[in-house]
């Protein structure tokens, strides 16, 4: 679909808060990779199921419950759709990328991982995707084994094949990495592991906003990702699992909805995807990522990664023009993440200055500490874009960025 600037304009006008003055300013919204804006369409979405269908899932004979129960299990469908997974019941909504991992780290952890088993990760995994190993590790007395990455941001394979061995029980690895942008060959990465038996979790917290991802062609055995990033709410997300492990792996959570049958001396538990979805889910969030689904359907996922790439080039040319700037991470494959740091100026005083400005960035570690370690840096500026973002709005933050400068006195 060629959509003209006018298109992308009236797109914006779907985002009220890409119409906020911030400071008197107009906003210039580039912490994408933190959270996504939301359309009206899943704003609108959210308040018509307070304002009409409020009420439990599952549990009731009556209109609204029926009514709620069927809009909370259309976002199943959608999700199975997007990501093209076999069964609906193989999409599991979580709260996100972060509770994903750990269902994983418990559940798939307690059965299948032992004493000696390896685990491998890599340097530039998020936070969420290194602490639930670490503690799995711990309990387990399993080892954690990391993939080490170039001076671009690359992982290096030679070594990631170095680690595999039949010891490798399970390799968990992001797909896009959210400080540097990389775009990781996970297929590669599946194949590899495949070979030696091991399990593979993608963290597609960066990905699935972006890009289609069909799990039945990529083949991980999990797939995690958040909806907030996706134009849809916070508090939502999906874990996604071949339903053969899924099957095996013990509940996360005991409560309401998982059990088939309670009883003191024995509980049964639910089928899929129910087992892994104990208590009162999110279900305004719920709907509200369906219409997140909905959104992306409708703008396409061609348009959006076109867009974004023209972004990303135009946004490394113009980067490259200010004296002074380092990009940190200049993979081969990117996705639209400039992190930087600009002389020897502190991010976080580039950050508070350019929010001044009315442009919002993210300056820090970026829930990456390992990574920044890697590069000897404290930190980055990052500027991460979403196809809703203008060249006019990169220029205005390569202004941002010279001025940033002759405030601290720098040529
Ligand atoms: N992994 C990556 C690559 C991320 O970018 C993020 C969010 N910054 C997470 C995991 C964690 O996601 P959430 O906080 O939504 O659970």
């Amino acid at each position: 679909m060629e959509l003209t600037q006018l298109d992308i304009n009236k797109i914006r006008q779907e985002f009220p808060t890409l119409g906020e003055k911030v400071h008197g300013k107009d906003i210039v919204y580039f912490d994408n990779a933190a959270t996504s804006q939301k359309p009206q369409s899943v704003i609108d979405r959210i308040n018509h199921y307070y304002e009409h269908e409020n009420s439990n899932v599952h549990r009731g004979v009556h209109f609204l419950s029926q009514t709620a129960t069927n809009a909370y299990e259309h976002t199943r469908k959608l999700i199975q759709s997007m990501i093209n997974a076999k069964h609906e019941h193989e999409v599991i909504y979580t709260k996100g990328t972060t509770e994903g991992i750990n269902l994983v780290a418990h559940s798939f952890g307690e059965k299948f991982i032992h004493e000696g088993d390896e685990i491998i990760i890599s340097y530039m995994e998020h936070h969420s995707n290194i602490v639930p190993w670490q503690l799995l590790a711990e309990r387990k007395k399993a080892i954690l084994k990391v993939i080490p990455v170039n001076d671009k941001g690359e992982l290096l394979m030679e070594e990631y094949h170095k680690l595999l061995s039949p010891k490798t029980k399970l390799v968990s690895i992001v797909h896009t990495s959210n400080s540097l942008g990389t775009i990781n060959p996970v297929k590669e990465i599946i194949e590899a592991a495949r070979k030696q038996g091991a399990a593979i979790l993608i963290d597609g917290a960066q990905v699935v906003p972006h890009q289609s991802i069909d799990v039945q062609e990529l083949e991980p055995d999990f797939l995690v990702f958040s909806g907030h990033k996706m134009f849809a709410p916070t508090g939502v997300g999906v874990l996604y699992g071949k339903e053969e492990l899924l099957n095996q792996m013990p509940p996360y959570m005991g409560g309401g909805d998982m059990i088939d049958t309670v009883s003191f001396e024995k509980t049964t538990f639910n089928d899929l995807p129910h087992k892994f979805e104990a208590g009162t889910p999110n279900i305004a969030g719920v709907i509200g990522l369906g219409a997140g689904v909905e959104f992306i359907n409708r703008i396409g996922y061609d348009y959006i990664s076109n867009r974004e790439k023209e972004l990303l080039d135009y946004g490394t040319e113009r980067f490259n023009e200010i004296k002074g700037m380092r990009i940190i991470g200049t993979a081969e494959k990117k996705a639209s993440v400039i992190s930087f740091l600009l002389d020897d100026i502190h991010p976080y005083d580039a950050g508070t200055i350019l929010d001044q400005l009315g442009i919002a960035v993210r300056t820090g570690h970026h829930c990456t500490q390992p990574l920044m370690k890697r590069f000897e840096i404290p930190g980055t500026i990052r500027a991460s874009f979403a196809f809703y973002n203008t060249k006019e709005e990169i220029d205005k933050l390569v202004d941002g960025l010279q001025r940033v400068k002759s405030m601290f006195g720098k040529k």
